[in-house]
């Protein structure tokens, strides 16, 4: 069976390598724009979840994905590594820290950063993007997984190469695809900065604006955020918005931690903006389009407008995508190839190890 993945986001990446590890053995990614150029690789990330309630799966298909990785994968970019996360007022501590687990509130903490503050302390899965999309990749293609550089314009013509079934991982690009009036830009900017403080933990605080001021440090450089700018579409950095994150971020460091706040970001590396693919409904910002429609030509799975929490679903989702097309062509199993080759194993999670043995090469075609 031959799938098309439309989008090489982080998305798009993990939907691919999910659907390998499920015995589908074709599977080609076209994109517009290649890694650097997707919003993935300009995100924080911190594993940063926003509603448990339609989301706790995901989140937790997630979370055991980025756990394995962080354990098992040393050169993914992927570490566990402890967040401080203040909260406005009185709000209540957000119900996805009962999926992660282990949550410290400073009530109760020993050494809370100040009386005053409220908020928690929580141990999550830390993506450094520059490093984890690039082993991501990789692993797609140890996996076999093609890539083609295309600008899809409909469905139609991707079924019309004869592919069987479309895995669509546009994200934005699903406004114009689907004509998805819901898909709505939100742009953030941030700042690279060395991390000569030597930083391990993030930090993250509410601003009374709508912003957050976050702190998310990797071992070659410290990420500064943030902004989140709905309906924002130019895709480019302003003084104004930097200069706040930077004195922000300098603030909440010193009431924090009180080291040598005022040394974070002498140096500037890199000043990035992205545009999140928000899919707002009810107020609602991540409202996920993740659903299997049965289109005259095959059928197509939809997996976007992740917003603002894009990497942290991306396992959950990706794993999801999988088992839907799974049972979608379930009665044809029988012609797909074994799922494993002899003496390799593939995680549950996420799907590697031991990759480089597993030879891929087309599988029966199924009608679709
Ligand atoms: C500043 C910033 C900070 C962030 N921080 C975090 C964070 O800490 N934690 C977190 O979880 N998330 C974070 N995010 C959100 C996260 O980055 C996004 O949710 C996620 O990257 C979305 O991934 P995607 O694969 O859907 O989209 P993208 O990365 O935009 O990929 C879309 C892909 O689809 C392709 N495409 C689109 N249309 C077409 C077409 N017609 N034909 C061919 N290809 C097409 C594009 O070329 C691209 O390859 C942040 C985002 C930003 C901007």
């Amino acid at each position: 069976m031959k799938i098309g993945v439309i989008g090489t986001g982080v998305i798009g990446l993990s939907s691919a390598v999910a659907l390998r590890r499920r015995g589908f053995t074709d599977v080609t990614v076209y994109f517009r724009d290649d890694l650097p150029a997707t919003t993935s690789s300009r995100a924080g990330a911190v594993f940063t979840p926003f509603d448990a309630g339609s989301h706790a799966e995901w989140i937790a298909g997630s979370l055991r994905a980025f756990r394995e990785m962080a354990r098992t994968q040393p050169h993914s970019g992927v570490c566990i590594g402890t967040a401080h996360e203040y909260l406005p007022g009185d709000a209540p501590i957000p119900a996805w820290t009962g999926i992660v687990g282990g949550v410290h509130v400073w009530e109760h903490a020993a050494t809370p950063p100040s009386p005053t503050a409220h908020g928690f302390d929580i141990d999550v899965p830390m993506m450094d993007m520059r490093v984890y999309l690039a082993w991501l990749k990789t692993l797609a293609l140890e996996l076999g997984v093609r890539f083609v550089q295309r600008d899809i314009g409909s469905f139609d013509e991707v079924f019309a190469s004869g592919t069987d079934a479309i895995v669509n991982c546009a994200g934005l690009g699903a406004r114009e695809l689907c004509l998805d009036r819901a898909m709505r830009p939100m742009r953030g900017q941030l700042l690279h900065v060395p991390n000569a403080l030597g930083l391990t933990d993030a930090i993250a605080a509410p601003e009374a604006d709508g912003d957050v001021t976050y702190v998310y440090p990797f071992p070659d450089y410290i990420v500064l955020g943030g902004t989140y700018e709905l309906d924002e579409s130019r895709c480019e950095t302003d003084d104004a918005s930097l200069a706040r994150i930077l004195l922000r971020s300098r603030r909440l460091l010193s009431a924090h931690t009180n080291r040598n706040a005022d040394a974070l970001g002498e140096t500037i590396l890199r000043r990035v903006a992205g545009l999140r693919p928000t899919r707002v409904i009810n107020g609602c910002h991540e409202c996920v389009r993740l659903e299997l429609e049965r289109s005259p030509a095959g059928p197509i799975i939809h997996n976007y407008g992740h917003g603002r929490a894009g990497v942290t679903l991306s396992w959950g989702c990706a794993n999801a995508v999988a088992k839907l097309l799974h049972a979608e062509t379930d009665a044809n199993a029988a012609l797909r190839e074994p799922r494993v080759s002899a003496g390799h194993t593939l995680s549950d999670a996420y799907g590697t190890t031991s990759l480089g043995a597993i030879t891929p090469r087309p599988g029966p075609r199924v009608q679709g």
